[in-house]
């Protein structure tokens, strides 16, 4: 089990190891798992993530010369940059980190030059947003070294700047509920996000016994791959087609009418998504699992057959854990391997893991890790 360990005492250490610095601040951001509503974001649909107890730590203390030096205990290669050089082309891990940065520049909301080192304990590039709670732990980290107080507007614009790194800088096509639940999620509840409106607020959740159990099938999607990319322009293109500024406006009528196969799946499943979400909610703050066994089967089923997102990892993790005595599970986040949520009584959760442990072993994949996504809060820094 992949715990979910504070790291703010290490990041001040590193940092101080590292550059001779004594950390002004620390900064905590989630990384995420999302219960149902995928690939929604960007359809101007729901959404409900929950953020995870694992997060990015970051110490950091500013400087008045412009320097920017950042470190990472995931990534071997610092940064080092100047606040007035940077720009939409930082490539690799700083692109994350960096890109916020500049992006908050932009946006006038930070000026001078840094040190920084992060840690983490959420797993990189398993489907649980280690990328968005990298960005805002950094953005908080910062903000907070140049004095801002974290008011609503700020949240706001710490949301912003994480999109434009990831999607300017990283060059990875997401659609915002990463970020948008790094920041904004409340410790208990799950984050429903309207992306149409763009509001968003906390549910709660009855889970009373019940445990949120994610499995990372361990195999790494590469959302700038262009996968996410392809989904996204086939979904662009069915609202186009159907005349309709976004899928979110569409009916499984309509859907029935377009002309291309693949296109008219991929909308499919955006349309049965986003309507399996208001009942998500209900059934949640119900405790009615048996609903939500039917409503996570039919979500992983339209991301394995409509949208075509799902690896047999995957398949198998979900079918194992349904098995097993989970309640029910799908697959999460934006797909090609990546990770699995489970709903399942508390009790059951070694049993569950112990035979997606032995699936996957039988099947000769790489053994998965196991997390308990107690939800947490969103991001926050801390004076030192
Ligand atoms: P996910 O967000 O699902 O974990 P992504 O591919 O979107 O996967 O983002 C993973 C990338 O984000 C990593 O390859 C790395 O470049 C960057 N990243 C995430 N966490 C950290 C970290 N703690 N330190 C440095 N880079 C990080
Ligand atoms: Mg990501």
């Amino acid at each position: 089990m992949l715990e979910p360990t504070d790291l703010t005492a290490r990041a001040i250490s590193e940092l101080r190891t590292r550059f001779g610095t004594e950390a002004a601040v620390t900064g905590r951001a989630p990384g995420r798992v999302n219960l149902i509503g995928e690939h929604t974001d960007y359809n101007a649909g729901l959404v409900l993530p929950v953020a995870l107890p694992h997060a990015t730590y970051a110490a950091a203390a500013p400087r008045t010369d412009g320097v920017i030096r950042i470190t990472s205990a995931q990534e071997p290669e610092p940064f080092t940059g100047h606040v007035d050089e940077l720009g939409p082309e930082i490539e690799g891990w700083a692109a994350y980190v960096a890109g916020v940065l500049w992006t908050l520049r932009e946006a006038g909301l930070v000026s001078g030059g840094l040190d920084m080192h992060l840690e983490s304990s959420v797993p990189l590039g398993a489907g649980l947003s280690s990328s968005a709670s990298v960005e805002c732990a950094t953005a908080v980290a910062a903000l907070g070294a140049a004095g801002r107080t974290l008011d609503a507007d700020l949240q706001r614009a710490i949301v912003d700047a994480g999109i434009r790194a990831e999607t300017e800088v990283a060059d990875a096509p997401t659609g915002g509920m990463d970020q948008s639940v790094a920041v904004f999620a409340e410790a208990g509840g799950a984050l429903l996000i309207d992306f149409d409106s763009g509001e968003h607020h906390s549910v709660p959740l009855a889970l009373g016994e019940r445990t949120i159990l994610v499995t990372d099938t361990r195999v790494k999607h590469q959302l700038t791959d262009g996968g996410y990319a392809s989904r996204r322009a086939q979904c662009e293109k069915a609202a186009a087609d159907l005349g309709l500024s976004s899928l979110r406006e569409a009916d499984l009528e309509q859907v029935e009418t377009l002309g291309d196969e693949v296109v008219r799946r991929r909308a499919r499943h955006i349309v049965t998504e986003t309507a399996r979400v208001e009942p998500t909610v209900t059934a949640l703050g119900e405790g009615d699992w048996a609903s939500i066994s039917e409503l996570f089967a039919a979500s992983h089923a339209s991301m394995r057959d409509d949208f075509e997102i799902s690896v047999v990892e995957l398949d198998l993790a979900v079918s194992t854990a349904v098995e097993a005595g989970a309640d029910g599970a799908r697959m999460t986040g934006g797909g090609f391997g990546g990770s699995i949520v489970s709903i399942l009584p508390s009790e059951a959760v070694e049993t569950v893991t112990a035979a997606i442990d032995r699936a996957f072993a039988e099947a000769g994949h790489n053994p998965p890790g196991h997390l308990i996504a107690t939800p947490s809060a969103g991001a926050s820094y801390t004076a030192c």
